[in-house]
């Protein structure tokens, strides 16, 4: 296959040029980090489920009203994406205490927050990704006052409707990570949910057993991490016919 231009290369993900101008092809890896690059790791088939997983979600979302980057799945491993000026925050949302924050405020996993609590981190791996506040994000210009009022607004509503999603394939959404761009018509902006939503930046946990299905598996070496991957996918109603020596194990995930 003709390669592309690779734009840019990050820990699960390379970007290409895209066939038109304003898009990109987002090519999912299976290469897992964790602690900011100190765990590296290779979670066999991850990419091609991650691949599936963020498309499903993001088109339920484009489906609701949200914008998203997200155009269509290309292949097995790659989709079609539009070219956004992506901003440098992390926004985490949470709903139960998990992680970072259990661990800051000695709160046991699992205890559910009196409501969602959204989190700044201005994405830098070199400062290892500090949390940052509004007064932050504005100040030093990483997006203005009205653009994080839409940010604030959109993950809100990403939270409700991903919430209301996952209870009803059996799963609690404990915490998760988004990322906004800047899509520029002309003179026109929009801000719009850029990068992926998967195992990879959610916490998702079975809502009868607590079982955690997502990337803290790995982080945590609990095993299992790309049947948790697949078992996600499978309720979300996602069919996986394998492409040769691709997907490792069943081919069809049903
Ligand atoms: N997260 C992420 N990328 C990061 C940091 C966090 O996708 O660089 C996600 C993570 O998967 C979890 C949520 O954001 O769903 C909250 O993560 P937390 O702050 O608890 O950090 P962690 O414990 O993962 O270091």
């Amino acid at each position: 296959m003709a390669r592309r231009r690779q734009i840019y290369e990050g820990k699960a993900k390379i970007l290409f040029e895209g066939p038109e101008p304003g898009t990109l092809v987002q090519y999912f890896k299976d290469d897992a980090t964790a602690f900011n690059n100190k765990k590296k790791g290779t979670i066999t088939g991850k990419g091609v489920l991650n691949n599936r997983i963020s498309e499903s979600l993001m088109t339920r979302l484009n489906e609701i009203g949200i914008p998203t980057h997200f155009m269509r799945r290309l292949n097995m491993r790659e989709q079609l994406v539009r070219e956004v000026e992506i901003i440098p925050v992390e926004v985490v949302i949470r709903n139960v205490a998990a992680g970072s924050l259990a661990t800051r405020f000695a709160i046991e996993e699992g205890q559910a927050l009196p409501r969602s609590i959204v989190e700044y981190y201005y994405k830098k791996d070199e400062l290892n990704d500090p949390m940052v506040s509004e007064e932050h994000i504005t100040a030093f210009g990483w997006a203005t006052v009205q653009e994080l009022d839409e940010i604030m607004s959109l993950s809100l509503r990403v939270n409700d409707f991903l919430t209301g999603l996952f209870v009803g394939i059996g799963i609690r959404l404990i915490d998760f990570k988004l990322e906004f761009g800047r899509l520029w018509d002309g003179d026109h902006m929009d801000i719009v949910l850029a990068d992926e939503i998967s195992p990879d930046n959610c916490r998702l946990w079975d809502l009868r057993t607590n079982e955690k299905m997502d990337k803290d598996r790995f982080r945590r070496d609990l095993g299992k991490v790309e049947e948790a991957y697949q078992e996600v996918a499978r309720r979300l109603g996602i069919r996986i016919e394998g492409g040769p020596a691709d997907v490792k194990g069943p081919q069809v995930i049903q």
